[in-house]
């Protein structure tokens, strides 16, 4: 990461590349999505009738507080811009409860469907302003991820955005400047690094050039809006945002989205090991010390829960689970990585894409799934944030 491509002065951690092209394959989508059959009428600012205003208020069939101009109905499944790409059921729970819409509900309009040959299961609905598609994946890693998104590119052909969103393990400092990253905090890829796409020599492992040079960089556009959401106001303006979604989702309560407590963020040494596999770390004792987190320390009590931050930088993407501190921290030192995640590197080829990711766990031996559900819920939250800042292609928009 080249130290002169950082933001001056702002906190985005992430690197800007200016001057990049689109991929060929990037370049003809955007060009072919532009949809000249959207009248008018078929986007309004006005309050849809079930709309409500207010988290706390019923919400059928509309959810959400911030739906300033949600879209009309799509006339087809080429209408839809933009994807999201979950590949755990609860990561799925945590996305659909911010729907504010479900068209699949919507029994006087024919379903969408999807393309001949297609394998895929989707629901369709709206997230703020936008119409989205939400494609399950039926396992988790790269190869499962890149079918899900070949496929949806097939059914969905006007998508012009996916985002890859759910869990994550994180790098508890960050590589560049050394600020701390908690469990809940969101991690926002500006790039994707496949560290295990490369030889195993006798010796050591050479890892073949980055994601970044195989496949393409994210495209103008994305890259524009992560640049405007890292400086200062808009960093806090969508941190302000994802509070409000994650308050409505933790206030769902089989969403189980609440705040796990400071106590149980537990970040030991690196090289401390955990010392039985299949059993927690209560239940086999591990003792070992415990490295000290400022932030959770400035929390009032254990329950109160620190507003999640969102960082913006690399994500270390492979087909392996990351379950070494050591190996965690050597990777992100040489990488420059702040999370470890295995779908992203899957979807980066296929479409424009975004990884939102919550940290659920610090990518070492001690990973333990309690706090997955709070986790996926700030990662859905951001998600829902995000998109209130990316702008619809669509013409002729009332807003
Ligand atoms: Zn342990």
């Amino acid at each position: 990461m080249g130290a002169g491509n950082q933001f001056p002065g702002a906190s985005f951690h992430g690197t800007v590349h200016f001057g990049q092209t689109l991929s060929p394959n990037h370049q003809e989508r955007r060009q072919g999505t532009r949809q000249e059959d959207v009248s008018p009428e078929a986007w309004t600012s006005k309050p849809q009738p079930a709309t409500t205003s207010d988290y706390g208020r019923p919400s059928t069939p509309s959810r959400g507080p911030i739906s300033q101009g949600q879209p009309s109905r799509p006339a087809s499944r080429d209408d839809f811009e933009i994807a999201i790409i979950c590949a755990l059921p609860l990561e799925v729970d945590a996305v659909e409860a911010l729907f504010d819409r479900h068209w699949d509900d919507d029994d006087d309009s024919p379903p969408y469907d999807k393309a001949a040959g297609d394998p895929n299961a989707y629901s369709t609905g709206v997230i703020g302003r936008h119409n989205v598609v939400l494609a399950y994946m039926p396992n988790m890693g790269k190869v499962a991820a890149g079918s899900v998104a070949s496929y949806c590119r097939m059914s969905f052909r006007g998508i012009r955005l996916a985002l890859v969103v759910g869990i994550c393990g994180a790098v508890p400092f960050r590589p560049d400047d050394g600020s701390e990253i908690v469990l809940g905090d969101v991690i926002v890829s500006s790039g994707v690094v496949q560290f295990d796409f490369g030889r195993q020599l006798p010796e050591r492992f050479v890892r073949k050039d980055t994601l970044l040079d195989v496949l393409g960089r994210q495209n103008t556009e994305i890259r524009a809006l992560l640049a405007k959401l890292g400086t200062r106001r808009s960093r806090k303006t969508m941190q302000d945002k994802m509070a409000a979604h994650l308050r409505h989702l933790q206030a769902e309560a089989d969403l189980v989205a609440r705040y796990p407590g400071a106590a149980q963020d537990k970040l030991f040494e690196a090289a401390y090991r955990h010392l039985l596999d299949d059993a927690s770390c209560d239940a086999c004792g591990c003792d070992g010390q415990l490295v000290r987190r400022s932030r959770l320390e400035q929390s009032s009590d254990d329950t109160s829960c620190p507003q999640p931050v969102v960082h913006f930088g690399l994500m270390g993407s492979s087909d392996k689970v990351m379950k070494s501190g050591v190996e965690r921290d050597a990777i992100a030192q040489q990488e420059g990585v702040i999370a470890f995640e295995m779908e992203g590197a899957g979807v980066w080829d296929v479409f424009p894409c975004v990884v939102i990711k919550g940290a659920c766990d610090y990518a070492d031996s001690h990973k333990n799934k309690k706090w997955q559900r709070y986790a996926a819920a700030t990662a859905a939250a951001c998600m829902k944030a995000f998109l209130s800042h990316w702008i619809p292609l669509q013409p002729n928009r009332a807003y």
